[in-house]
């Protein structure tokens, strides 16, 4: 079985592009770094990629015909299942109000330079295999671990800013440092992140989130000043201190239930983050000198809407987030929890409990070695024994509206939902069996009399 670049290889040889395309970007560096590369290929080329890629598909290479951004002078194919991206070698210039560049072709010396590091402009020819630095510094940044700008930091994030969340991402993700010069630099341009578009910084805070050390990328956007941009609820966590469980302050704390959440759920961790930004509004001091955040959990789960709806996330993920947060303090008390308990959560937590389970183990994990601890293998238990003689499709009323309505003889209004809830409690507490219609139409009578004058 050939690898999409053998195809590409053998597809234009003898051909007017033979020599002439080069594996740029991740894919030269990955190789480099890890011996692997990821699968999506980037090539660039001194000419017209629009036409390569014509070429590339009437040879019959690609299963899709290219989709093409001539603005750009960039073109997708589809090689065996795995995109590639074909681009004219260019040079950009930037217009303040924006971050859409005018782009004219170029060399291959200019198309690294508008790129957004030295180490990601290494080339590689895709038929000799030579390896070409064209800004001279790629391999030994690379070498240094060490990211770069190719040109003056400032005029690399002033015209493409999202470069400064990519420089904190790829920091952690290769773990590299950064060179003198780029810290100050983000931190003077953060401010111009407001040209970007809300998914595309989205699409960067989940890939970073996506990271094992996400909690570590996370403290550099805090840092550097590009939360406060694009997310200053986080920053008002800063420096919010808390009571005696607590060794950190609320952002800390953040951060560590962040770094305890499974590394490859960044969908969970994206919930941690947002876990406590309800407590920044909602801190004060009791009578006896305690620090409390009373109910910290819906305000949180209010403003995490808020933000995610203003990130452009989808209202699912937003639905998650917030689920997860509105019902985090709700495992506290699970050591004295009653089956009926225990239902109702399952319930409520719509097919998600194990979610929160993992939420609020990581949310421990991040508090004092000295702080009380839940046995969450126990709860588990509990959970799972619920579960296993109730699943929560079943915790529902046994009777439907319109069944509720024929027994009680009446219409549509809001004594219906009340009965429908009446039953659902039933069911909760255990003294209704989910399917048992009859016992429900017998307690539905019984109910009508009692609430009956
Ligand atoms: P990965 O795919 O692992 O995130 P990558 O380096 O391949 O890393 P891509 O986003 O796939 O990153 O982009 C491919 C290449 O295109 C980069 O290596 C870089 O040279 C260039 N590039 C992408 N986005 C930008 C940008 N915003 N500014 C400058 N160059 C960019
Ligand atoms: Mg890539």
């Amino acid at each position: 079985m050939p690898t999409p670049l053998e195809v590409l290889r053998e597809a234009t040889r003898g051909s007017q592009y033979e020599n002439q395309l080069w594996l740029v970007g991740g894919v030269v560096r990955d190789e480099l770094l890890f011996g692997t590369s990821p699968k999506d290929y980037d090539l660039t080329l001194e000419g017209d990629a629009l036409a390569c890629a014509q070429f590339l598909f009437e040879r019959g290479v690609s299963s899709i015909s290219p989709v093409v951004y001539p603005r750009f002078g960039t073109a997708m194919l589809q090689v065996l299942g795995e995109p590639v991206e074909l681009a004219s070698a260019r040079a950009e210039s930037y217009a303040e109000d924006s971050r859409k560049p005018d782009t004219r072709p170029a060399t291959l010396f200019e198309d690294a330079r508008r790129r957004d590091f030295t180490v990601n402009a290494l080339m590689r020819n895709l038929h000799t295999g030579e390896l070409f630095d064209p800004l001279e510094t790629g391999l030994d940044d690379l070498k240094a671990e060490v990211l770069r700008t190719p040109l003056d930091p400032d005029t690399t994030f002033f015209d493409d800013p999202l470069r400064m969340l990519r420089a904190v991402r790829f920091k952690h993700k290769l773990h590299f440092s950064f060179v003198e010069g780029i810290e100050p630099s983000i931190r003077r341009n953060a401010m111009r992140l407001k040209v970007i578009s809300p998914e595309r910084i989205t699409e960067e805070l989940m890939k970073m989130l996506a990271l094992p050390n996400a909690d570590e990328a996370l403290r550099d956007l805090q840092e550097l000043g590009l939360t406060a941009e694009f997310m200053p609820e986080m920053d008002a966590m800063v420096g919010v201190n808390q009571g005696d469980w607590h060794h950190l302050d609320v952002f800390g704390h953040t951060l560590a239930v962040v770094k305890s959440c499974p590394p490859d759920r960044p969908d969970l961790k994206l919930a941690a983050l947002f876990h406590d930004i309800g407590k920044p509004p909602t801190r004060f001091v009791d009578d006896q000198g305690r620090i409390r955040f009373f109910g910290h959990e819906a305000v949180g789960a209010s403003i995490a809407g808020r933000v995610l709806q203003r990130l452009h996330f989808a209202n699912r993920d937003i639905d998650f987030v917030q689920l997860l947060v509105k019902n985090h303090m709700r495992i506290g008390s699970a050591e004295k929890w009653s089956a009926t308990a225990i239902r109702r959560l399952i319930r409520d937590m719509g097919g998600r409990i194990d979610d929160l389970l993992l939420l609020c183990e990581a949310d421990q994990n991040g508090q004092k070695a000295t702080a009380p601890k839940l046995d969450f293998r126990n709860i588990r238990e509990q959970v799972d024994s619920v579960r296993q003689v109730t699943p929560k499709e079943a915790l529902e009323s046994p009777l439907s509206g319109n069944q509720i309505m024929e027994v009680l003889n009446i219409e549509t209004g809001p004594e219906v939902g009340n009965a429908k809830t009446y039953l659902t409690e039933l069911v909760l507490e255990g003294e209704l069996a989910p399917d048992d219609e009859d016992g429900a139409r017998k307690r539905l009578e019984a109910w009508r009399k009692s609430t009956k004058p």
